[in-house]
């Protein structure tokens, strides 16, 4: 292979840039031509890409976002978006793509490589929500954020004897929630994957909180469950307890990604690579048990991840 096209495509993440980075460089280091796409696959689609060199990344490693910019593409979901696309690679004698995103990314990384352009997917959302892989890029960073805002919020909440319903990006993956809610000494955690009486289950984990003394509550749902702005007029109606609430928003997104957020898109853009060196298409890299493995894309799609129900039950049994 003598040419390979880089991307980010779907939702950004941070750990992106390090991603792209570690794609230039590993190329780079083996005299492999790389082109940097811009704007994901309507960049692709459009032509907006240039060659990249070892010191056009070498910025970029500690920033958040992605500095190739992302798109949703709804042309490319057509064949002749798909043909456009083929056709700016064959132009430019990009012979494999490596396609930095989610699930929906690596569906379109699917197409291509079934029509002759050899795909492989590197999995970066902040959700944690691709099912192959124990961690995705971008998760841990988010998580750190998430667990710094929720403390903040805790001492405004301790100072006041206050309840606060916080809600967490996740529409459909509640790992985010429940993991931060962890970190934090939440009083309730709910997430769309675990089936609960939302207003009772909160009600019960604040009552029993309170009678053994406890006087603030972080109560944590996840973007997916939603109503916080409701259920802190319910929790204030029913217990009595001043309640806000707080929904973090985009600020999840963003910042410098941490050291292992770093350190995975460094491996996994690395192993990418290598997987189209040797000639290897419709692959998606991962990490399962602390190592670097990649699947099939279509397998890897039809895997399912869910929150394991015994783990979600520590995490009340430890909170009072
Ligand atoms: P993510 O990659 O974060 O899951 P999206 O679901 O928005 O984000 O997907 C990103 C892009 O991938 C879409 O805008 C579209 O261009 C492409 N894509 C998504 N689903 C498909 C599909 N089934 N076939 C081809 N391309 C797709």
């Amino acid at each position: 292979m003598k040419t390979i096209g880089v991307l980010t495509s779907g939702g950004d993440a941070p750990g992106m840039n390090a991603a792209v980075r570690a794609v230039v460089r590993t190329c780079c280091a083996n005299n492999i031509k790389v082109f940097a796409i811009k704007r994901g696959y309507a960049g692709l689609i459009s032509g907006q890409l240039e060659q990249a060199d070892v010191n056009s990344v070498s910025d970029i490693l500690y920033k958040g976002g992605t500095a190739l910019g992302s798109a949703r593409c709804k042309e490319f979901q057509s064949e002749d978006g798909m043909q456009k696309a083929i056709e700016t690679c064959r132009k430019n004698g990009i012979e494999g793509l490596v396609v930095i995103g989610g699930d929906g990314s690596f569906r379109g990384a699917s197409a291509l490589s079934e029509r002759g352009l050899p795909c492989v997917g590197v999995p970066a959302t902040i959700d944690n929500d691709i099912a192959c892989s124990d961690y995705t890029i971008g998760y841990d960073t988010c998580l750190n954020t998430v667990m710094d805002m929720v403390d903040k919020i805790s001492d405004t909440a301790k100072s006041h004897d206050r309840c606060t319903v916080v809600e967490v990006m996740g529409r459909d993956a509640g790992f985010l929630t429940l993991n931060a809610g962890i970190a934090v000494g939440a009083t309730a955690i709910v997430v769309p994957e675990i089936k609960v009486h939302v207003k009772e289950h909160i009600i019960s984990h604040i009552e029993n909180s309170r009678e053994k003394g406890k006087k603030h509550f972080i109560i944590m749902i996840a973007e997916g469950v939603g109503g916080v702005e409701a259920l802190a007029e319910y929790i204030e109606e029913k217990t009595g307890i001043e309640s806000r609430a707080s929904i973090l928003g985009h600020v999840q997104r963003g910042g410098s990604p941490t050291v292992r957020d770093r350190v995975l898109a460094s491996e996994m853009g690395y192993s990418a690579v290598k997987l189209l060196m040797q000639g290897m298409g419709n692959r998606v890299v991962a990490i399962k048990k602390d190592e670097i493995v990649n699947y099939d894309i279509y397998e890897a799609l039809n895997m399912k991840k869910t929150i394991d129900q015994a783990f979600y039950n520590m995490a009340h049994e430890i909170s009072i």
